[in-house]
């Protein structure tokens, strides 16, 4: 029996509902985030269905990804590469048209001795990861379009942090008048009218992920990964299943084989918790967790070679499963690798 790759497929429709729901709960416009080919599930799929829903201005981290986007969507969007201007990928930037997000004074030095143009400044109020810290921050200067910062605990709205936040932003773009201000990453979105500014920033709500980590009734599942049965064995007790002896068999099981595996992007920590959903219910992931195949706890089911099994999903939420697997939506989703096909519906 020869078995179907693993295969996300993506839900368009969802991700466009996702897109009109953050639109609506901000007031906002919505520049959507792209990075890392689209958080996994295809950048440019997700920035075209953007577009045609209303989406104009972008965010990618590299300038390589800005280029790929460039040529999928063509001259009319803005695109904002968040590592800046540094030496190297200054020619691709302008090659482009992309705006750099400059983030300290060398890169606006390099930007503007390059021949300057629009771009974005980034703002350190918190983090200490990129951006000017607050005192730091240079004074105005010609082709400045976009000033941000970035929320360290947006997933966590009762933390004191992100109204610290919301007024050190407020106060330090009141040097740049007229400049269009950007603070709220997914978790912002929620925290209320005036953590928007005046252009919102998300990613993972628009793919399904919820805005605290875990599911939320306004965010739709985007990402379906699923793989197939391949073999269905009865296994006594006393013998084991996978690499090391991984689960030892104390009463008697049904394993069932499923082609997807840390290859494919299932990571090796989703065992010992994990679960799939399979034949309208959740089950186990049993042993560890191999390179093209992962094993399931499938005893009283019917279960047969060719049925699908679902990692994450629409009924196996994404938050859920990440939880499980001890880690986030976004490594889930930016996981899973090229050998699995990326299906486009809705
Ligand atoms: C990745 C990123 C975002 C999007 O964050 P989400 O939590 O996925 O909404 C926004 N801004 C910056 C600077 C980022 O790096």
């Amino acid at each position: 029996m020869s078995s179907l790759p693993a295969t996300l497929t993506v839900d368009l429709g969802a991700l466009a509902r996702n897109y009109h729901t953050l639109e609506a709960l901000t007031g906002r416009p919505v520049n959507p985030v792209v990075k890392a080919d689209g958080y996994g599930l295809g950048a440019i799929a997700v920035a075209k269905r953007l577009m045609a829903e209303g989406a104009r201005t972008f965010f990618v981290a590299r300038a390589a990804e800005g280029v790929i986007l460039r040529d999928a969507l063509g001259a009319e969007p803005t695109i904002y590469v968040l590592d800046g201007a540094h030496g190297e990928n200054v020619g691709l930037i302008r090659a482009a048209n992309l705006r750099p997000v400059l983030n300290q004074p060398v890169q606006v030095e390099n930007w503007l001795s390059s021949g300057g143009g629009a771009c974005g400044l980034q703002i350190d109020t918190a983090m200490n990861r990129l951006g000017y810290r607050v005192e730091n921050a240079p004074e105005p200067f010609e082709g400045l379009e976009l000033v941000m910062t970035h929320l360290a605990c947006a997933d966590e709205p009762s933390n004191p942090l992100n109204r610290q936040q919301r007024d050190a932003f407020d106060a330090v773009s009141q040097k740049y008048p007229g400049v269009t201000r950007s603070f709220a990453n997914s978790g912002g979105c929620f925290l209320g009218e005036d953590f928007g500014f005046d252009v919102v920033r998300p990613g993972i709500c628009l793919y399904g992920g919820g805005p605290e980590g875990k599911p939320h009734d306004k965010i739709a599942p985007v990402a379906t990964l699923t793989a197939q049965v391949m073999q269905v064995r009865d296994v006594p007790v006393g013998e084991t299943v996978g690499y090391s002896q991984g689960f030892k068999v104390e009463t008697p099981v049904t394993v069932a084989t499923c082609g997807a595996g840390y290859a494919d992007g299932v990571l090796r920590s989703y065992s010992p918790k994990g679960q799939v959903w399979i034949n309208g219910g959740l089950r186990p992931i049993i042993g560890r967790v191999s390179m093209d195949v992962l094993a399931v706890d499938v005893t009283g089911l019917d279960v047969k070679a060719g049925d699908s099994v679902e990692i994450f999903g629409t009924n196996r939420n994404i938050d859920e499963a990440a939880t499980a697997a001890g880690t986030i939506s976004y490594e889930l989703l930016t996981s899973i690798t090229p050998r699995v096909p990326r299906l486009y519906v809705g």
